[in-house]
C-alpha cells in the first residue's frame, strides 16, 4: 500500500526531515516544487501554531485532493515570556538573520535561566472530513554559544535535553529521533497505521 503526501511548506529542509520520516513506511512525499505547486506567500496570521499550520494546508486544499501536511513551529523561551513562539520566524527576520537573532537572545538571557521548549504543530488534511492535528513541545535549553554546523534555523543554539545537545550538532536521523517535528511526526504515523491507511 503507497500512500502519498504533499507538504505545504517552502522550506526544503522541513521538507527534507519529513520526506526522510515518512518514506521508510511507504509514504510517498511530494513538495510542492515536484508537483509544480505555487500558492505565494501565505499570510500566517493564525493566533495558535494550530490556525497557522491550518491556514497553510487550506491554502493548498484549493488545488489538490491528495493527502496535504502543514507543519507551523516555535521556539519558546520561557524567560523571555515564551517568546519567540508563534513569531519565531519574524523574530529572525527583525534581527537580520538567524546570527542576529542568537545574539539578541544570548543578550536577553545574560544571567537568566536558559530553559526553552520547541513546538511542532501538524496539521494533516484531506484523509478525514476534519482536520486531524498531531503536535509536541520538547523540553531544552538555549546555549551560551553557537554550537554546530548541521540542520537548520535555530537549532545551532537550542539543545534537546533528551540528548544533551543542539540539533545542529545532531545528523538528520538522531535529530529526528528526537525533535518537535520528528515526535509530533510519529504520532501522525501511529494515527495512520491505527486507521489502517499505512501497514
Ligand atoms: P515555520 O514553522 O516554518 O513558520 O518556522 C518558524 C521558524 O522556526 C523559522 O524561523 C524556522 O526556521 C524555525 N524552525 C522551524 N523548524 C525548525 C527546526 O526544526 N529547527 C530549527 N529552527 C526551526
Amino acid at each position: 500500500m503507497n500512500f502519498e503526501i504533499l507538504v505545504a511548506t517552502n522550506n526544503i529542509h522541513k521538507l527534507q526531515e519529513i520526506r526522510q520520516i515518512l518514506s521508510p513506511h511507504k509514504i510517498t512525499v511530494y513538495g510542492m516544487n515536484d508537483l509544480n505547486i505555487d500558492i505565494g506567500e501565505v499570510d500566517e496570521n493564525g493566533e495558535t501554531y494550530f490556525e497557522n499550520a491550518l491556514i497553510k494546508a487550506k491554502a493548498l486544499q484549493k488545488v489538490t485532493k491528495m493527502p496535504i501536511i502543514a507543519d507551523d513551529t516555535g521556539l519558546e523561551i520561557v524567560a523571555m515570556g515564551n517568546k519567540p513562539g508563534l513569531h519565531t520566524a519574524r523574530f529572525a527576520k527583525e534581527f537580520g538573520g538567524y546570527l542576529g537573532a542568537f545574539n539578541e537572545i544570548f543578550q536577553q538571557l545574560e544571567g537568566k535561566e536558559r530553559t526553552a521548549y520547541f513546538v511542532c504543530d501538524i496539521v494533516l488534511l484531506n484523509v478525514e472530513d476534519k482536520p486531524l492535528r498531531f503536535e509536541a513541545r520538547i523540553p531544552g535549553h538555549i546555549a551560551t554559544e553557537v554550537i554546530g554546523e548541521e540542520g537548520f534555523g535555530y537549532d545551532p543554539i537550542f539543545i534537546n535535553d533528551e540528548i544533551g545537545k543542539t540539533y545542529a550538532l545532531m545528523g538528520q536521523e538522531e535529530k529526528n529521533r528526537v525533535s518537535h517535528r520528528g515526535k509530533a511526526l510519529k504520532k501522525l504515523l501511529t494515527y495512520l497505521k491505527i486507521n489502517n491507511y499505512i501497514n
